[in-house]
């Protein structure tokens, strides 16, 4: 029943999107004239963990299943977007080192795109995940004038992802690095506090977006500082991982503890913001991630704090906006599948 409301028919030619995870595929449908035929998660087993053949079968088999779902013949189909974690190349050969998700070595330096159009002969055009779901703000913001604009998207998750998107289109990069947002370091002058640490990030990095605005820089670097500072908190009793994750529930209850460990996370992406300022002056600066989902004064608190601590000259203040990223579960399969209707209107 659920599924007759949300899923249309289509009315004309469509792309569909791919969002490849650690554990399940998303699928969507976009028709021509930029309607989504498909409105909540449609989830498979991605069987990442099975090796890349299990992986790309199960790609294959969540196409079968959408264009099923949405009734839409496969002769429809104009092209497929993908999208992934990363790091891998602009053109979706995954990392020689592997990485999280891609962690067996017949991963290391997979073409994770040429696979699977090899697989279902139908042109695949590919994005890293964070990349994909800056596509889909940026699209969703701006409508129908999205391709005469620009914006730069923060996602904190358990790293910063994020994406750069001028005139439309997601900036790739020579070697498919542009975008990554969360290891651009930033001045620390007004982030950290008189005598705390530097805080480092897994890439190697001192002071970068992602070692202060990430599940893993709470985890590594603030909770460790702040638990000092507040030594009779209840969550210096829990272990550190755990600790980390419950932050939020007590960010939207106000626990000071918590306002100071968010409060550098919105300060260090308003530092990266004003770097974007001067970089590619966006029309919009994107905000996503897990406090997206939190209460709404919560959310919006973080997201004043980024503005205010985002340095805009005034001709840069009536020009440009602030925005949560919307519907983020879906942003991924929702933005590969916007860049696959652009690459195929031309
Ligand atoms: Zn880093």
């Amino acid at each position: 029943m659920d599924q007759i409301d949300a899923v249309r028919t289509p009315a004309s030619w469509v792309v569909v999107g791919l969002d490849n995870g650690g554990t399940c595929n998303n699928a969507t449908v976009l028709d021509a004239t930029g309607q989504f035929l498909v409105d909540r998660l449609v989830e498979n087993p991605s069987r990442v963990q099975d090796g890349p053949e299990s992986a790309v079968e199960s790609l294959a088999e969540a196409l079968t299943g959408i264009l099923t779902m949405t009734s839409t013949p496969l002769s429809l189909v104009r092209a497929v977007g993908l999208d992934t974690p990363g790091p891998a190349s602009a053109d979706g050969v995954i990392s020689s080192k592997g990485s999280t998700n891609f962690s067996q070595v017949s991963w290391h330096g997979f073409d994770i795109r040429g696979a699977l159009e090899a697989r279902i002969g139908l042109p695949v055009i590919y994005h890293n995940d964070a990349n994909a779901a800056a596509l889909y703000a940026h699209h969703r913001h701006f409508g129908a004038d999205a391709m005469n604009r620009s914006s730069v998207a923060a996602i904190v998750g358990t790293g910063l992802g994020g994406g750069v998107v001028e005139a439309g289109k997601v900036i790739s990069g020579a070697a498919g690095m542009a975008g990554e947002l969360g290891h651009v370091q930033i001045p620390l002058h007004g982030v950290l506090e008189e005598g705390q640490d530097v805080p480092v990030c897994n890439c190697g990095f001192e002071g970068d977006v992602e070692s202060i605005a990430s599940l893993t820089g709470i985890t590594k670097n603030l909770l460790p500082y702040w638990l000092t500072r507040f030594p009779e908190h209840p969550l210096a009793a829990e272990p550190i991982g755990r600790a980390a994750k419950l932050l939020r529930g007590y960010g939207e209850k106000e626990d000071p503890l918590a306002l100071a460990v968010f409060g550098q996370q919105a300060r260090a992406i308003g530092k990266l913001f004003t770097i974007a300022a001067n970089f590619t002056d966006p029309a919009a600066y994107f905000l996503g991630g897990g406090v997206v989902e939190a209460a709404p004064h919560f959310r919006q608190w973080f997201l004043n704090t980024v503005r205010e601590h985002t340095q805009l000259r005034r001709e840069q203040q009536a020009a440009a906006t602030f925005a949560l990223v919307p519907d983020l579960d879906m942003a991924g399969a929702r933005g590969a599948a916007v860049a696959a209707l652009e690459a195929v209107s031309g």
